[in-house]
């Protein structure tokens, strides 16, 4: 069959389009947080990732401070960092970011020059490509969410991404927080960018204690393609403080970019034994008053843990049999003690098997 040279010159022009718009999207992922592109719908995008959907180590998390947040964790050590004389900040349609080099290469991937913070996890130095911020916060605390959430993305040279998050809750009386001034005096309309300077940078590390008493779990990016493998550092305990005038301002800009939290599986055994490990060796040295469940947990393991092994020995069944010679009484009041730490269990463990239900879609 013969193709004229018409046909011929429309079929090369429509590959050559073809292959000029898949480059072209293959960069970004375009992405919302409503409707047929928002969250619910990620794993459907172009160039996103099944992940979003199936992935079993998803991010963010809801977080329980009874039972997450009291685990000690080895934190990230060698903590550098520098205030930004000058950056970029892009507006990238989704969310403010703060980045050298070039923004458009994704969300949370950010650039290829580093801005100057860096921390060293198991011999491998992670250092900042780009922070950005979420209205309200991702993660939850006992099921709250807080007012801002930024997340300072790290990369080490083995493309392994950790980020640190930060939150930020509004302080009515409070005055303006100076690290956002600079983020916040000019915002770039969206898929814009401006100039900014004079970032302190070591303010909001000094405000997190340099990442020293984190909460951390390995997660996913908390945005298409949804990649697995981060790993997050937590800082519950410092929550910075936000002017209500600089929470509307960012708001407005940005929207509402907060992905749900996920249904949670259990970790990887290697890390959160060895995190539990560590945290037992902590606590056997310097008990601290935070470890309440983990004491009572300890106590029904110990109670329980000997009666079903402990055959009836003769002494106790002389008990039982005086007992039950002398008086009725003294039988329910026996197993009081029992039924405390049974209910106790089921609390926790209703806490626990709670957990992957709170996160359903909001
Ligand atoms: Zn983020």
């Amino acid at each position: 069959m013969k193709v004229s040279p018409i046909s011929q010159l429309l079929l090369y022009s429509f590959i050559i389009l073809s292959i000029v718009f898949s480059v072209k999207a293959e960069s970004k992922v375009i992405f919302s947080y409503d409707g047929k592109t928002g969250p619910t719908f990620w794993h459907l995008l172009p160039n996103s990732s099944s992940i979003c959907l199936e992935g079993r180590h998803q991010s963010p998390i809801n977080l329980f401070s009874k039972i997450d947040l009291i685990k000690k964790f080895k934190p990230p050590c060698d903590v550098r960092v520098e205030n930004i004389c000058k950056a970029e900040l892009a507006h990238t349609g989704n969310t403010l970011e703060v980045a050298l080099g070039k923004e458009e290469e994704g969300v949370e991937g950010g650039g290829e020059e580093f801005l100057p913070a860096q921390f060293t996890v198991e011999n491998e130095t992670f250092k900042l490509l780009q922070f950005h911020f979420h209205t309200p916060s991702e993660h939850r605390i006992d099921g709250r969410h807080l007012d801002v959430e930024m997340h300072l993305v790290f990369k080490s040279p083995s493309e392994k991404i950790s980020v640190v998050a930060v939150f930020f809750d509004v302080d009515h009386k409070g005055m303006d927080n100076k690290f956002l001034k600079p983020i916040l005096q000019r915002i770039p309309k969206p898929n814009e960018a401006i100039e900014i300077r004079n970032i302190n940078l070591k303010q909001i590390f000094r405000g997190i204690n340099n990442i020293q008493k984190p909460y951390s779990y390995t997660g996913s990016l908390t945005t298409p393609p949804c990649t697995e493998g981060v790993l997050w550092w937590i800082n519950d305990k410092h929550i910075q403080p936000i002017s209500p005038h600089q929470r509307i301002k960012l708001r407005d800009a940005i929207g509402f970019n907060s992905r749900f939290t996920q249904v949670r599986e259990p970790e990887p055994e290697s890390k959160s034994d060895s995190s539990l490990k560590e945290y037992e060796k902590d606590n056997s040295k310097e008990p601290e008053p935070e470890s309440k469940s983990d004491s009572f947990l300890k106590e029904y393991e110990k109670d329980h843990s000997k009666k079903p092994k402990k055959p009836e020995s003769k002494s106790d069944s002389f008990l039982k049999k005086y007992k039950k010679d002398h008086s009725k009484k003294p039988k329910p009041k026996s197993k009081q003690p029992e039924l405390k730490s049974d209910s106790f269990l089921k609390e926790y463990k209703k806490d626990h098997s709670k957990k992957p239900k709170s996160k359903q879609p909001e």
